[in-house]
């Protein structure tokens, strides 16, 4: 089984109209959508839910005031400056470290599993796709990111394709550990040699082989330069360049990948060579 992570320094360099694109052309693999702050792989696939599962993320607190005497224990001992005169627990401050559990004198706090999230196996028309959702303002995407590489990992299949988070915090680190090969999505502007920059050095630190698309290359030919020439600077291969081209909106906007919407296409043709390199 061979795991292929599809990362950039950031969002919107097209990391997932490639993800999606690469999906239809790999025989028996499965997909994991790992940006689960920012999912839109399923835009795209248009996944079939067949089991959805909660992500427990963490547990939090809550005061039963019928048990309360208002001794204000809980709030002395809470570091997070959670508990306000009431008492009153706010459940967003709340870090579930169970300490005011644990001190109440009168069992009036519970102390129960917070659901953070969600995460689906689905059937799509390429085969088995792995997703989540993550709750509004909720943390501990890192955690989720490794549950459904997990949960990926349990399907048979020759390869996985993971659709990384973006950036180079937790969740990408969950989605490249364990990647035989990572394939970095920039484009030409400074701002995406920076970034690139930082995720090149992540890559490097965990010591994982590491090729370089430049997306949308021609906007910039300078910058694709730069690109390709810090790439050579730390032997990094760019094995791609692929031309912008506005029939990448129009396949999404068509729930399609640029492959299925025009084969034919230089940017169709440029991911399946793509492909041919790195499988
Ligand atoms: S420690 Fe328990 S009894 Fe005391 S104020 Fe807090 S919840 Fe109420
Ligand atoms: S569980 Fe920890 S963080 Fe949450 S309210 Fe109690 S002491 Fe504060």
């Amino acid at each position: 089984m061979k795991q292929i992570a599809i990362i950039s320094g950031k969002g919107g360099t097209g990391k997932t109209t490639i993800t999606a694109a690469l999906a239809g052309l790999i025989k028996n693999k499965v997909v994991v959508d790992c940006d689960v702050d920012a999912a839109d792989l399923h835009l795209i696939l248009n996944p079939k839910i067949q089991e959805k599962h909660d992500f427990v993320a963490s547990k939090v607190a809550s005061i039963n005031l019928e048990k309360c005497k208002k001794c204000g224990k809980c709030r002395e001992v809470c570091r997070f400056d959670a508990i306000s005169k009431g008492p009153k627990i706010d459940p967003v401050s709340c870090e579930g470290c169970g300490v005011c559990f644990r001190v109440c004198p009168n069992g009036a706090i519970d102390f129960e599993e917070k659901i953070s999230g969600q995460y689906f196996v689905s059937d799509t028309r390429f085969g088995p796709l792995v997703h989540a959702k993550l709750g509004i303002a909720e943390e501990n995407s890192g955690r989720l990111v490794s549950l459904i590489r997990k949960k990926a990992r349990e399907i048979s299949s020759d390869y996985i394709l993971i659709d990384g988070s973006p950036g180079i915090g937790c969740p990408v680190i969950a989605s490249i550990t364990g990647a035989d090969l990572v394939l970095v999505v920039t484009e030409p502007t400074l701002s995406g040699l920076h970034d690139l920059e930082r995720v090149i050095q992540l890559t490097g630190h965990f010591k994982i082989k590491t090729v370089v698309c430049v997306n949308k290359y021609d906007i910039n030919m300078e910058n694709t330069e730069k690109i390709e020439s810090f790439c050579k600077s730390k032997s990094i291969e760019v094995i791609s360049r692929l031309p912008y081209d506005k029939l990448v909106n129009k396949a999404m906007i068509n729930e399609k990948t640029v492959i299925e919407y025009d084969q034919e296409a230089l940017i169709s043709r440029e991911i399946s060579k793509m492909w041919s390199v790195i499988q």
